[in-house]
């Protein structure tokens, strides 16, 4: 990687023995160097950029120290006491702290393409996205992944392989078992991923068609996943009252197929089990001791975000939305609709429809940022729950909404933070500014951590925050030269001022930048400067341990 000390002048050394021959060799060679520079050939420097007067939060957890960074052909080439003459371009860091860029493990880019400076993630200091969670990805990974090549990205790009988007491919959104067909189906397509570079294997059981999966459906396609070296991603079957049965599934399948686990988003959103995170955290860390890799990672909000379609029933979303409007014709079914989600709403501990905000809702964009229950008032003149229920039903019928929901405990949140094996991950996409009301978390989720609950609270350190943001979700998803400042590895970075970072956007107002990032670095080359992005695309695709699987067998196979 590194063209310093010139290759031919290192095996010249190598060759000569005597010591007078030696020197005499680094008599010509620096000759050879001072005369190329005379014939006004410039010498190559040994650093395309540097960085000084850092202080290096290295990703490990360990304090920081004084350093400078050298960066070339992308990677670090050196850390210490670098001289900026050595560089083409510095930058002085003027004693803030410099970072591994951020690693958001859990995303969902599928239209990165389409912004491809993906700006809200790159201003909170994230150089790389896992996408395809929640049980949604692209089913060609190689063509998803491929298309970097003509659309370059401000950002690396690594995707799981999910499930729902498989199922759907293999067996539409039925709510019944695969057939044997359908299951073969199903492995082949979650194989030729895992070939094709996919990291591993993500399931959205709450959602259609995955709700309808049991664990066995899935334990077998984990299978295929761990012999390529994969992860399991889930979005659990329930975050609420049956959270633990959840997690106990979510740990059957990594320890009946051999796969590490990453339980995505954990929280509790049941106000009755508001409190209870000891407990939950209790069944990780105990799997843990029993020898299954189970990590977990959390945005830094009480609020979640999905689909307003994730209220109602599922039977009554198979098939799809055309499916589920015959049913809704039907009194009997509505009332029967009615009778379960005001049972769920009550078992949840939530009075009423209150704590669910629109973030988006195509017929009436004046929903937008308004409350279920603000809306309901503002449509029927009425606030109880039966007609709260019957516009959700209605708002579903008439294409569905993307929802914030305020549904968790700051407590649980703090105690899931604290974790040793919780990671920090936004559950966003790329954001096109002004567009809707979405959660905030898109905008502010790292900055929040370094911000709110580093500086303001205390609740972490600041080395402990970045290593939740950095080394742990490279180690997790196997990337193996990014998330540590060490020589050799991925210029991946960040600068930021710890005094001031944080966040600015809020629920109201979630279109606002972070504020105290300066820098942010993608393989050696700044994507944001000072206070704009630049037209760096330095993004690469960063592909899963199957794909180097799949290129040795068929070297072996020629
Ligand atoms: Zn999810």
């Amino acid at each position: 990687m590194l063209n310093w000390p010139p290759t031919e002048f290192v095996s010249m050394i190598r060759y000569l023995k005597h010591p007078s021959l030696i020197a005499l060799a680094v008599f010509f060679s620096l000759n050879l160097l001072s005369n190329s520079a005379a014939h006004s050939i410039t010498p190559e420097k040994p650093y395309d950029l540097l960085i000084t007067n850092a202080r290096v939060i290295d990703g490990s957890g360990n304090p920081w120290f004084r350093a400078d960074i050298g960066i070339k052909n992308g990677r670090i080439a050196s850390i210490g006491r670098l001289r900026a003459e050595d560089a083409a371009k510095t930058i002085d860091a003027a004693n803030q702290i410099v970072a591994p860029g951020f690693i958001d493990v859990h995303t969902h880019v599928e239209s990165i393409y389409s912004l491809p400076a993906a700006e809200n993630f790159v201003r909170m200091g994230v150089t790389t996205l896992v996408t395809g969670n929640c049980g949604a990805s692209a089913t060609d990974i190689a063509q998803f992944l491929g298309r970097i090549k003509e659309k370059p990205l401000a950002v690396n790009l690594a995707t799981l392989i999910a499930h729902g988007s498989v199922r759907r491919q293999a067996m539409g959104s039925d709510d019944r078992a695969p057939t044997p067909d359908e299951s073969r189906k199903m492995e082949q397509l979650v194989e030729q991923g895992m070939k094709d570079g996919a990291v591993g294997l993500s399931t959205g059981l709450i959602y259609v068609p995955g709700t309808y999966a049991r664990t066995d459906e899935i334990t077998s396609l984990a299978r295929v996943v761990a012999r390529y070296g994969g992860i399991y991603a889930t979005h659990m079957r329930n975050e609420g009252e049956k959270v633990a049965d959840a997690i106990r599934e979510s740990i059957q399948i990594g320890e009946q197929a051999g796969l590490p686990v990453e339980i995505s988003h954990f929280k509790i959103s049941s106000k009755k089990l508001w409190g209870q995170t000891p407990m939950t955290i209790g069944l990780v860390r105990d799997a843990r001791s029993r020898g299954l890799m189970v990590t977990v990672d959390q945005y830094a909000y009480t609020a979640s975000s999905t689909s307003l379609d994730s209220r109602l029933p599922s039977w009554l979303r198979a098939g799809g939305l055309e499916e589920a409007k015959k049913r809704l014709a039907d009194d009997a079914t509505r009332e029967r609709v009615r009778k379960e989600m005001k049972e769920g709403l009550k078992r949840s501990g939530f009075k009423d429809y209150s704590y669910a905000m629109v973030a988006s809702y195509d017929p009436y964009k004046s929903f937008n940022g308004k409350s279920i229950a603000a809306i309901t008032k503002l449509v029927t003149g009425k606030n109880d729950v039966q007609h709260q229920i019957d516009q959700i039903v209605s708002m579903y019928e008439a294409g569905g909404a993307g929802m914030v929901y305020h549904g968790m405990s700051e407590d649980d949140v703090q105690r899931i933070m604290r974790e040793p094996f919780t990671m920090i991950a936004s559950d966003s996409g790329v954001r096109q500014v002004d567009e809707s009301v979405p959660h905030p978390r898109g905008y502010g989720n790292n900055v929040r951590v370094l911000g709110h609950y580093v500086r303001e609270l205390q609740l972490l350190s600041l080395e402990d925050a970045v290593r939740k943001m950095t080394s742990l979700p490279a180690q997790t998803f196997g990337f193996r030269d990014r998330g540590l400042i060490r020589e050799g590895f991925a210029a991946d970075l960040v600068v930021f001022d710890e005094k001031t970072v944080g966040d600015r956007a809020t629920y109201e107002q979630p279109h606002q930048f972070p504020s105290g990032i300066s820098y942010v670095i993608v393989n050696g080359e700044p994507v944001f400067a000072g206070e704009a992005m630049t037209a760096a695309r330095p993004g690469m695709a960063l592909r899963g341990p199957g794909q180097s699987a799949a290129q040795t067998a068929s070297l072996g196979a020629r």
